[in-house]
């Protein structure tokens, strides 16, 4: 959450800083700000809103100075306004925070004991004047090594000295934080997205760390200021992935694009030739495993909500799953036979790597499905499981969700057959069945027009729910979590066997129920549990596969079906219409789909 850009050069910095704040804005966009030194002087622009405001604010004001930093705010504390939005400075310092300051009432209080004056009601703030107030005594690094100290939360930082005319420090504690090497300049990203169009060349700083970074050098500190050093890596220019091409949006895109990053992580991971899983390399034996734990949040807690149904129908293994911000406080036994899996689009998710940091604190095996394999998750976890489905721009997730299931499912099928838990033939026709899943997700998108006309039901309904039994149950929560995210409108999923128990009472007449009743072993029961929503006055929309049987129910309101495959993979199947279910009723709102409100990409606040 919230993106971060520093730059130090040779020339004026000022748009290129506005260009990387445009990338970065999928990471927060209720306000934006860039700060620069000019001629010994910190000039601030802010702005409430999206960066095109700050943009127009900028060409007014015309912004020199080849230093630089700039924000995009997803506001934790303090309303998203002006003064809230950072750069937040004081005469001599300038600072750009992504994070929460946790003890910031505490140091704010002692701050204004010495004279200082708040302008915020940002958490932000405080660390302007701890810096600023170190500095009457000592150096710029001592003075940045014991504000650290007194920090407690996360963060990430990026701080601009009225006194140093080419140097940003850039500062790490949970949030991620990446340095750039270009040719006489050099920057500082939240990820490496945002450096992209300047460097392929990064770093990444560790927690804890801190970076002193001038036009022509670059050097890493430890939290004590010892000097660290850093290995470069060269990052892929697939430049193209990172636009939306003729796409109204990129959730568009990324809804279009699921055949292919679908077909791209099968042949990562399937070796077609002797129909076998390639995953070779896990760092323990497989069969000291007997239980599994899966960790997310949000759309990555479905996925591991999924995979918890396969790994019971296609193993032997215990499952149990939880959301990342319960685990990380509970009172957990850690085990050693026992597999943690850390799920996590972005693998920066705070309270997913908090879990991961404490399962590693306890010595047990970790491992990761995430997209970004440079991430903290990535690199801290013992084993990691790419999902290869290319950057994902839209907030509400897709084609992730899609490539964490893929992911899970190819794990389950592989840790079955070397546990000999899964029959071998059966492991083989899996695999076969996996292969064909690409082409018909590319069927199941061309379920088009039916979706667009239902969509207006859904966008002027007070509330929806959506329904689904055994495999069916994970998507159905993630059907209704993609209608809340993108068109406001309350929705839940829920297990369509537990209506009875208290939900059914919400039903009233003309209500649209999304109920996914494939043909599965639970068919029959979903079709039951529909019909006693029909007779509450629900408008049902049936979402089934294709099938020579006929559907033997009556009043259901409209049918979408999709492709048919063996059972497990119908989830990916029955998850498309969903998606553009969401898609085609927020846009019927006209809302601004690949930013929905109040949330942000990549959640790296607790
Ligand atoms: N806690 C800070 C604020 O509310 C930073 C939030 C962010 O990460 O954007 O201003």
């Amino acid at each position: 959450m919230c993106g971060i850009i520093g730059i130090t050069s040779y020339r004026p910095v000022s748009s290129a800083i506005i260009n990387s704040l445009k990338k970065l804005e999928y990471r927060g966009y209720d306000s934006a700000g860039i700060a620069t030194l000019s001629d010994g002087v910190i000039n601030e622009v802010k702005s409430e809103g999206r960066v095109d405001n700050l943009e127009k604010n900028l060409a007014i004001k015309n912004m020199s100075g080849s230093v630089g930093i700039g924000h995009v705010r997803w506001a934790t504390h303090g309303i998203p306004n002006t003064i809230n939005a950072h750069p937040h400075s004081s005469d001599n310092v300038s600072i750009v925070h992504n994070g929460i300051i946790e003890n910031s009432t505490i140091l704010k209080k002692y701050l204004i004991d010495k004279g200082h004056v708040f302008k915020s009601q940002t958490d932000t703030e405080v660390i302007v004047h701890l810096i600023t107030e170190h500095l009457k005594k000592d150096s710029l690094k001592e003075s940045v090594i014991k504000m650290l100290k007194q920090l407690h939360g996360s963060f990430a930082l990026g701080i601009i000295f009225k006194d140093e005319p080419d140097l940003i420090i850039g500062a790490r504690r949970g949030s991620p934080l990446a340095v750039g090497y270009g040719s006489n300049e050099n920057y500082l990203g939240s990820d490496s997205y945002a450096l992209k169009s300047m460097t392929n060349k990064i770093s990444y700083l560790n927690d804890g760390e801190f970076c002193i970074i001038k036009k022509d050098q670059v050097e890493f500190f430890d939290e004590k200021g010892i000097k660290v050093n850093k290995k470069v890596l060269e990052l892929s220019t697939d430049e193209q992935n990172y636009e939306k091409g003729d796409f109204k949006h990129f959730m568009a895109k990324e809804i279009e694009e699921q055949p292919t990053t679908l077909k791209n992580c099968i042949k990562e991971y399937v070796d077609t030739i002797n129909n076998d899983i390639n995953i070779h390399n896990f760092p323990w034996n497989i069969k000291e495993i007997s239980s599994v734990t899966l960790i997310g949040c949000g759309t990555a807690y479905h996925s591991c909500l999924m995979a918890k149904y396969w790994f019971e129908e296609l193993t032997e293994l215990d499952v149990t799953i939880d959301i990342a911000s319960e685990f990380r406080y509970r009172k957990n036994r850690f085990k050693k036979d026992n597999l943690y899996i850390f799920v996590s689009q972005s693998g920066e998710t705070a309270d997913t790597y908090a879990a991961l940091d404490l399962c590693n604190k306890h010595n047990v095996k970790t491992c990761s499905v995430v997209n970004v394999i440079e991430s903290s998750i990535a690199r801290d976890s013992n084993f990691v499981l790419p999902i290869h489905c290319g950057p994902e721009i839209g907030v509400a997730s897709t084609k992730a969700f899609l490539g964490q299931m893929l992911v899970l499912y190819i794990l389950v099928l592989k840790m079955g057959i070397l546990k000999k838990d899964l029959d071998k033939d059966l492991y083989l026709n899996k695999i076969k069945d996996l292969k064909e899943l690409p082409k018909l997700v590319e069927e199941t998108l061309l379920t088009e027009n039916k979706i667009q006309t239902v969509s207006s039901t859904f966008t002027d309904a007070k509330g929806s729910m959506f329904l689904g039994r055994g495999f069916s149950y994970p998507i159905a929560l993630e059907g209704a979590l993609k209608l809340k995210e993108l068109v406001y409108v309350h929705a839940e999923g829920y297990p369509a066997g537990e209506m009875k128990h208290g939900p059914l009472a919400l039903i009233e007449d003309g209500m649209p129920v999304v109920v996914l009743a494939p043909r599965d072993k639970y068919y029959p029961k979903t079709i039951s549990n529909m019909q006693e929503v029909i007779a509450r006055g629900a408008k049902v929309l049936l979402i089934t596969n294709k099938s020579k049987d006929e559907i033997v129910s009556e009043n259901i309101w409209e049918t979408i079906e999709v492709e048919s495959t063996n059972d497990d993979l119908l989830p990916f199947l029955l998850t498309i219409p969903l998606q553009k279910l969401a898609y085609y009723s927020a846009l019927k709102k006209g809302y601004d789909i690949d930013k929905p409100r109040n949330l942000a990409k990549s959640v790296t606040v607790e």
